[in-house]
């Protein structure tokens, strides 16, 4: 199966780096470009409505982090990002709607196994599976 164009989601936790590393195999082993996406949680859309509060500098830091984040985690890579987006909304959507823009052929997500009440909430691979707009990859995150 080839890939032309694969789009990585990460939520810039220290799990990131696992992820990526696989994608970047998938793209060696390809000749895929690797387009890397970041969605900050608008606090707007977190809180489902209007927050009472001015949240321009919280918005401006969070994405702040996020790029020095990106970026640290790009020099732990053997290939660079053809692109790295980071977007504000609701992370599915966001997801789905960057894969559609780029025109990506696999998005790759980073998925933990969940028990409980957590399993019964959902997980963002299980979310992005539904409408995503071309093939996803859901890499196995583990605690060790
Ligand atoms: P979850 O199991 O719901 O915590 O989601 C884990 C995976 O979802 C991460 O490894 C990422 O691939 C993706 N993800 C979660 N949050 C974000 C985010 N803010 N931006 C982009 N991808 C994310």
């Amino acid at each position: 199966m080839m890939y032309n164009r694969i789009l990585l989601a990460v939520d810039l936790t220290d799990e990131s780096i696992k992820v990526a590393n696989k994608a970047v195999a998938l793209c060696q082993a390809t000749g895929a470009e690797l387009i890397m996406l970041h969605v900050i949680e608008s606090l707007n859309y977190a809180y489902g409505g209007d927050v009472p509060i001015d949240i321009t500098d919280i918005q401006s830091q969070l994405q702040e982090t996020a790029k020095e984040r990106i970026s640290i985690l790009e020099a732990q890579l053997s290939i660079p990002f053809k692109e790295s987006c980071i977007t504000q909304g609701g992370i599915e959507s966001e997801i789905h709607r960057i894969a559609e823009e780029k025109q990506v052929d696999l998005i790759i997500v980073g998925s933990h196994c969940r028990h409980g009440l957590a399993l019964l909430l959902g997980s963002t691979a299980n979310g992005v599976l539904h409408g995503a707009p071309c093939d996803v990859l859901a890499i196995k995150v583990s605690k060790d």
